[in-house]
């Protein structure tokens, strides 16, 4: 479904992405693991158009993503719930949401989705009234992914969900993230996390200095001795 090639991205002189290849197949929920500054944010915003690369190919169902306006990849079919959750905090959860349908026109698909947001988070349901910006951390994330699920992806990438959440909140955004992949959503997930995102991802990769020094299934990294030693303590 989304294939990098040899991706290059730098921030003036700095090298960020030093040759990044990576796939996620249909169905699937692929994590992309690192300690800070390794390149997690920047490949996902490479991915969702807001970062170009400098060579090397981004494709998404077989197109090419390099030329593609940022709005246009979101109608696509993949968006992005940022690091930092960044809703619009002077707007209503549900002005949040509706923003998220910004590129539909089908009303009915719209008010459909929107039920499915509520149902997934009924805390938003709750609150749809007020304003986002006095939202606690982790409501912030849940209007986050509902305002990405509001444009109806096929891949939705997520950066860094857990961070800032007490334990017991991630366990539920996890389980979130599980249930919104069995329900047909392919997932890119980013996270530092590294315990929690291995313990709901089909496969993995492992991010080190802007390259891939790891990759495989999940299970197998959570248990290889190089990946509990630098990532999980241990
Ligand atoms: P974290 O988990 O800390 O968010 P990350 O793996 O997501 O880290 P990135 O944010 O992708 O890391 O950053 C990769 C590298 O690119 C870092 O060395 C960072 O300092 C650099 N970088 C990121 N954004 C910029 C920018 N706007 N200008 C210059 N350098 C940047």
């Amino acid at each position: 479904m989304l294939v990098l090639e040899d991706v290059n991205v730098y921030y003036g002189a700095i090298h960020a992405l030093k040759g990044i290849s990576l796939e996620v197949n249909q169905g699937e929920i692929v994590t992309l693991i690192g300690s800070n500054g390794a390149g997690k944010s920047t490949s996902l915003k490479t991915i969702s158009g807001l970062l170009r690369p400098k060579d090397g190919k981004v494709m998404f169902k077989g197109a090419d993503l390099a030329s593609i306006a940022p709005q246009t990849i979101v109608a696509q079919g993949i968006s992005q719930v940022p690091e930092g959750r960044r809703v619009f905090a002077n707007m209503t959860v549900i002005e949040n949401l509706e923003l998220g349908a910004y590129l539909r026109k089908d009303k009915s698909g719209i008010k459909e989705d929107m039920k499915r947001v509520y149902e997934l988070f009924p805390r938003l349901l709750e609150r749809k009234n007020q304003l986002s910006g006095t939202l606690s951390g982790g409501e912030q994330q849940m209007l986050a992914m509902g305002r990405a699920l509001m444009s109806k992806p096929q891949l939705l990438l997520l950066d860094e969900p857990s961070m800032g959440l007490a334990p017991i909140l991630v366990k539920q955004i996890f389980s979130i993230i599980k249930e919104i992949n069995a329900s047909g959503t392919t997932i890119l997930l980013v996270e530092q996390n590294a315990h929690m995102a291995l313990s709901i991802a089909n496969r993995a990769y492992v991010l080190e200095t802007g390259k891939i020094v790891l990759s495989g299934d999940a299970k197998q990294l959570a248990a290889s001795e190089e990946v509990r030693k630098a990532y999980l303590g241990g």
